[in-house]
């Protein structure tokens, strides 16, 4: 049976050409480098040209870039680190209602910890609005959390705005850029944040390597004690195959991300048509253009479950997301999709499809060519679905 996965900001395919690179550091290379022999600096060479790697990408000093495991724990250490440094002078959080669980359930924590945390809103295309964020900043405010783009529905912030906003109060701003890294421009200063997040494996590269930026001159409480590792700020020995590969997945995914992107869009507009055109009902969630990550989209099916229809998919050998990977397997549906006002019943109908640098058209023109009969056959099933097909 056909392989197809489009599911791609769940996790990614490592490109070979980034394993290439990994592989003499999983092999012979495997020195820690903190040591001072030959194999302490072999691997140490090999980590400060990587930190190089990412931060002529993100536009920023390689003194600005720490490696962490994840994104998971870049948005913890960017959101709890500034908050805790900051503790006594300022302890009030806002965060958009539509970040990666990673941030939201870091605010949680701090809020279970005594900080006050907002959230913001977001209109029916997921966008927050300036003149939220700015009535919501108060003097006690030390961070605020905007991702640059949406992993359920692609949605694109006004970032740069954004931290225009926070800057003016002497607030910090983080921006989960998970999603938008190696997609669409990524630059701190034309962005204008402190902290920023990314992961290796949402880019072809591998599991275990994350970088947080901090801009240089702000300050954080680290989360963890142990080494001198990145200057205290994130003590532990060095993951250095996962970090060499991040460097090479983001180098890759900068020098072919304009075409990329438009392949990308052709492709998921051609996709989003044919499934408009052949089967009735269907939404999609997020905007249509230019304000989208063009290879995430988020339909709605109306009148069944998201789960029934990845399911069939999946039997069909195409893998697909629910609204949000993390509650899969549960039937709560998404908060993004809820804070954007999808009522329940569509968002428990909804499909994230994100394709992504392997996927072909002809990948996407099965899935078009399976997809209205698992859908009509999971209807015809549906209650809801009487007297209106
Ligand atoms: C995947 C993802 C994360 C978490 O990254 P991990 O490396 O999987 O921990 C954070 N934010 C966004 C937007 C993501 O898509």
């Amino acid at each position: 049976m056909k392989q197809i996965y489009l599911d791609y900001n769940s996790t990614s395919p490592l490109d070979m050409r980034v394993l290439e690179v990994m592989m003499p550091y999983l092999t012979d290379k495997y020195g820690n480098a903190s040591s001072v022999h030959h194999f302490g600096r072999e691997a140490k060479t090999a980590l400060e040209r990587s930190r190089e790697q990412v931060a002529e990408t993100l536009g920023a000093e390689p003194s600005e870039i720490y490696f962490t495991s994840s994104g998971t724990e870049s948005d913890n250490l960017a959101l709890k680190g500034a908050a805790y440094y900051l503790q006594k002078k300022r302890n009030h959080v806002i965060v958009s209602s539509i970040e990666h669980h990673a941030v939201l359930m870091a605010a949680k924590a701090l809020q279970k910890e005594g900080f006050m945390v907002d959230h913001l809103s977001v209109d029916r295309e997921g966008r927050v609005s300036p003149d939220e964020l700015r009535e919501k900043l108060n003097d006690q405010t030390a961070i605020v959390s905007v991702m640059h783009a949406n992993n359920e529905v692609g949605t694109i912030q006004e970032i740069a705005a954004l931290s225009a906003i926070a800057r003016e109060r002497g607030v910090l701003f983080h921006c989960d850029a998970v999603q938008s890294v190696g997609k669409i421009p990524v630059n701190v200063d034309d962005l204008g944040v402190d902290l920023l997040a990314l992961s290796g494996h949402k880019l072809c590269g591998p599991k275990g390597a994350g970088v947080l930026y901090i801009r240089s001159g702000v300050k954080i409480t680290p989360l963890l004690q142990g080494g001198h590792h990145e200057k205290r700020r994130r003590p532990g020995t060095e993951n250095i195959p996962a970090i060499v590969g991040l460097g090479e997945a983001l180098r890759l995914a900068e020098g072919m991300r304009e075409e990329e992107h438009a392949r990308l869009a052709e492709l998921s507009d051609h996709f989003i048509n044919a499934i408009q055109t052949q089967i009735p009902h269907v939404y999609l969630n997020g905007p249509r253009h230019d304000e989208r990550i063009p290879s995430t989209f988020n339909m709605s099916f109306a009148f069944i479950e998201g789960e029934s229809i990845i399911l069939s998919l999946d039997l069909k050998g195409v893998a697909v997301a629910s609204g949000s990977a993390c509650t899969s397997g549960s039937l709560d549906p998404s908060h993004v999709l809820l804070a954007m006002d999808v009522p329940t019943e569509l968002a428990q109908g909804s499909i994230r499809f994100s394709p992504g640098r392997f996927t072909t058209r002809e990948d996407l023109d099965y899935t078009v060519s399976v997809l209205p009969e698992i859908v009509e056959r999971l209807r015809s099933m549906s209650p809801l679905y009487h007297g209106t097909g």
